[in-house]
């Protein structure tokens, strides 16, 4: 089993260790040392990275078994027996141990808030998360204010934060968060009054060190609470960003950031009007240009055929005109659209017996392609648009012979 430095010196980060065995992980080079300061992955916390003699500590996995640390390395490996010198990345170790703090810190406050359990904690590269087992019963932004200030009053208190292996007596007596899982040697981490849970992760001496912590957003998860955090550095980057989109929005908008919030909705609401006010000059003039395709149609008997090619015109509005064509007595609309290819819109009028789905499969054939719809309206196209005259025809001629 490796001695883990760690556990008496969480801001240890060099370290001179014997390499004890040469290895493998998921066909990786891997070395075993009598002791080390590199913390592996497990109980939610990523591992540490850095060096060792030099080469890159890539991943650090604890054995299933005997509990012996592998550090991944990526390059040659130093030979069993060798002195080798170590050294973590404290910039990424000191995160993660801002951010489990913070983690065992709202999870107590979350306990303390409304008895929400929490039962699942991951910390990602950029953000982390726990999860809670239930909901609470009053708006959660209300209580994520109140979360918030119960965490933060803990970090500006700074409370010392100790963590050690105790006594099975020692054990019995304290008030742990939730019950231990099983592990022949339990560590317990303790904030001073206001929490203790079993943990084997890396934490801070004093809850100072976190810095500030703000819960980012949540969700709804598995009947519970999905809270998303940041602490310290994090929180700290994501203000910045925060600051700089709002400043920017705001300058953007030539309003007081306090204002942004009403200034954007107002904004949206307008552009919405836009919108449907476009909708509906839209479809008055669509309907204003089908009149005047009907009136201009050539005439068979009672049937009003319209024939149109639109070049760059954009399909959807084509295809609209067509449906809009459905709706004249007599009319049929053979309409194309041609861009790069060949897209067609086939309509006919509520009292005509034809098949424009069949007459419009009869076309697409002709350019190449395939398309489909029901009787009084189909839409289709293929990609040889020097063959529209001809697919035109092919569909003039069905209609006018049935
Ligand atoms: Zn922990």
């Amino acid at each position: 089993m490796t001695k883990r430095l760690y556990y008496d010196d969480l801001f240890q980060m060099q370290f001179e260790a014997q390499v004890v065995e040469l290895t493998t992980d998921a066909e990786r080079p891997a070395v075993v040392l009598d002791q080390t300061a590199f913390y592996p992955t497990a109980g939610g916390q990523p591992h540490d990275t850095g060096t060792l003699a030099g080469v890159p500590v890539v991943d650090v996995v604890e054995r299933a078994g005997d509990g012996a640390v592998l550090h991944v390395l990526d390059g040659p490996a130093p030979v069993v027996g060798s002195m080798v010198a170590g050294l973590v990345n404290a910039v990424r170790r000191f995160d993660h141990m801002q951010q489990h703090t913070g983690q065992h810190i709202l999870s107590q406050a979350c306990l303390k808030r409304w008895n929400a359990q929490t039962v699942g904690f991951h910390l990602a590269d950029t953000y982390s998360s726990i999860d809670l087992d239930r909901e609470p019963r009053e708006p959660v932004d209300q209580v994520m204010v109140q979360v918030q200030e119960i965490v933060n009053g803990v970090v500006f208190g700074d409370l010392p934060v100790r963590a050690w292996f105790p006594t099975e007596g020692e054990l019995a007596a304290l008030r742990l968060r939730k019950p231990a899982g099983a592990h022949e040697r339990i560590r317990v981490v303790q904030v001073e009054g206001f929490d203790v849970t079993a943990c084997g992760g890396t934490h801070v001496t004093a809850t100072g060190q976190i810095g500030l912590v703000v819960v980012r957003r949540w969700e709804r998860y598995k009947g519970g609470l999905r809270v998303e955090f940041l602490c310290g550095g994090r929180a700290l980057r994501d203000y910045c960003f925060l600051a700089t989109t709002v400043r920017d929005l705001a300058t953007e908008l030539s309003v007081a950031d306090t204002d942004l919030a009403d200034m954007v909705r107002r904004r949206l609401a307008e552009a919405q009007e836009y919108h449907h006010l476009a909708e509906v000059r839209g479809n008055a003039l669509l309907d204003y240009e089908a009149r005047e395709l009907v009136a201009t149609a050539e005439v068979h008997g009672s049937l009003r055929l319209v024939l149109r090619v639109y070049e760059d015109r954009p399909f959807e509005e084509v295809r609209r005109l067509a449906l809009r064509l459905t709706e004249e007595p007599g009319a049929v609309a053979l309409l194309a659209a041609r861009g790069d290819k060949v897209q067609l819109a086939f309509g006919r009028g509520p009292d005509l017996d034809l098949d424009m789905n069949a007459i419009l499969r009869a076309a697409c054939q002709v350019l190449g392609g395939k398309g489909g719809g029901r009787p009084h309206l189909a839409q289709g196209g293929g990609p040889d648009a020097a063959h529209l005259d001809e697919a035109l025809a092919v569909a003039r001629r069905h209609v006018l012979g049935a």
